[in-house]
């Protein structure tokens, strides 16, 4: 069959870091996949999260004069995202977020950023990052989509800093944000006056042990065990003014640029999860027989196996597209735009449908075996579904896909 990545969107780079990833996630990640749900000190999650750091992934999007390689390609991104989570979204994640976290940084070329932290992220050792950016909702509303809903402007952002002298006070409660708790170095979305709006958007780089920082409780989910998701308090915590990611409204645009990368990625995981659980249908289902032959060649399993494949290949294709006018600024426009944001946004929506429905098939075709640990299927059924809620999730997505066509009010 011919290559499932479409060679008019991939470089020839793209498809020996697709073949890298593709044979350390067979040998590395597949024998021990379920175990991770039970590996709570994260010993087999930390020596996989090593063993990609000893590949070269924690280092690549930094710049070459920090010992990176300046990797900047969205299609580039959402296929290592497909390929990890084809083994582990959670691994995928607890991996990728340390970038997402980066991303502002990078992008502004914050100076002093990068030369306080970026060696300890390019060497050998491995550093993990977080973006915090979700907070709790309060009587009033506020926290989780408020503060990704580009029409509320950020005015909904609590975690507050203020400039004394020459460094940033800040004092908030953050939740739910990947390897919050466990990371090195935080990217903490702060607002210096919510009623600025987006001009007082602040991405701010907080290490781990300073003072004022302190960590609540793991939230435990359903899957992705992988990556942790402790709460994060700050209380008067104090960082050099240098350490903002660039200045009052630039912040706000590189927060959008975060949505957009961060729906995109996205949607390769979800298409990740979506092909394992089909590769184990497909050959389930050629395997056990019912009434006399097997279940494939009946023709009502056809029929969703035949659905299943649809889903799958439009939403790689609906990503791999969406990813490629992403780095096309030149002709698509600014990647922070509505346009683009509408574009990555029917990318993630439409990938975690299909990977919600394709999950959730497989299993009726597999019957009981579908649904024990053995084959996975129930581990991709559980972990796909937090990608289908998280960034935004499939109701305000859908508002950000209006927001590509018309002047949305909501
Ligand atoms: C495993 C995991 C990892 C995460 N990783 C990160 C991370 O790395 N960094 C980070 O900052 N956050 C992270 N999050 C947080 C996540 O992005 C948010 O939880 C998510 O965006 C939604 O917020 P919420 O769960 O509070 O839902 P809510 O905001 O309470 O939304 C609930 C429902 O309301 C809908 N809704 C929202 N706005 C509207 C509207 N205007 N109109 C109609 N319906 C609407 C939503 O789509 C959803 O259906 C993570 C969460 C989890 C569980």
């Amino acid at each position: 069959m011919p290559d499932e990545y479409l060679d008019v969107f991939l470089k020839d780079e793209d498809f020996m870091m697709r073949d890298m990833i593709r044979s350390f996630v067979d040998k590395e990640i597949m024998p021990v996949r379920q175990q991770i749900d039970d590996d709570k000190d994260h010993v087999i999650v930390r020596r996989i999260l090593q063993g990609l750091t000893d590949l070269g992934i924690q280092k690549s999007p930094f710049p070459p004069e920090y010992g990176g390689m300046g990797a900047k390609s969205a299609v580039s991104a959402c296929i290592l995202h497909e390929e990890l989570s084809r083994g582990d979204s959670g691994i995928c994640t607890a991996c990728n977020v340390t970038t997402w976290a980066w991303i502002p940084a990078i992008a502004a070329n914050n100076q002093a950023v990068l030369d306080r932290f970026a060696p300890e992220f390019t060497g050998k050792d491995l550093r993990m990052g977080c973006f915090s950016m979700t907070e709790p909702g309060g009587a009033h509303g506020g926290g989780g989509c408020d503060i990704e809903n580009v029409n509320l402007h950020a005015k909904k952002l609590r975690t507050k800093a203020t400039l004394e002298g020459d460094e940033w006070v800040i004092n908030g409660h953050k939740m739910w944000a990947s390897s919050q708790g466990v990371a090195d170095l935080y990217a903490v979305v702060c607002t210096t006056d919510p009623n600025l709006g987006d001009e007082g958007v602040a991405i701010i780089y907080v290490p781990k042990e300073t003072k004022g920082v302190t960590f609540g409780k793991d939230e435990h989910k359903a899957g992705m065990a992988a990556e942790k998701n402790h709460s994060m308090y700050l209380e008067n915590v104090r960082v050099p003014k240098e350490w903002r990611a660039a200045g009052p409204g630039v912040d706000a645009e590189l927060l959008h640029n975060n949505f957009v990368i961060g729906r995109l990625v996205s949607a390769g995981m979800a298409v990740g999860q979506a092909q394992a659980a089909f590769d184990t249908v497909l050959k389930y289902t050629g395997d056990r027989i019912v009434a006399d032959r097997p279940i494939r060649q009946h023709s009502i399993a056809a029929g969703m196996l035949a659905d299943m494949a649809i889903g799958i290949e439009t939403a790689r294709w609906a990503y791999l597209a969406a990813a490629w006018m992403y780095d096309h600024p030149e002709k698509y426009g600014a990647p922070t735009s509505h346009y683009m944001l509408s574009r990555g946004t029917i990318a993630k929506v439409h990938a975690c449908e299909v990977a919600v429905s394709v999950t959730n098939k497989a299993m009726e075709l597999m019957g009981s075996f579908g649904y024990v640990r053995e084959y996975d299927v129930e581990k991709y059924w559980r972990d796909c579904k937090m990608i289908q809620l998280w960034e935004g999730g499939a109701q305000l997505g859908r508002l950000d896909v209006c927001r590509g066509y018309y002047d949305l009010k909501l």
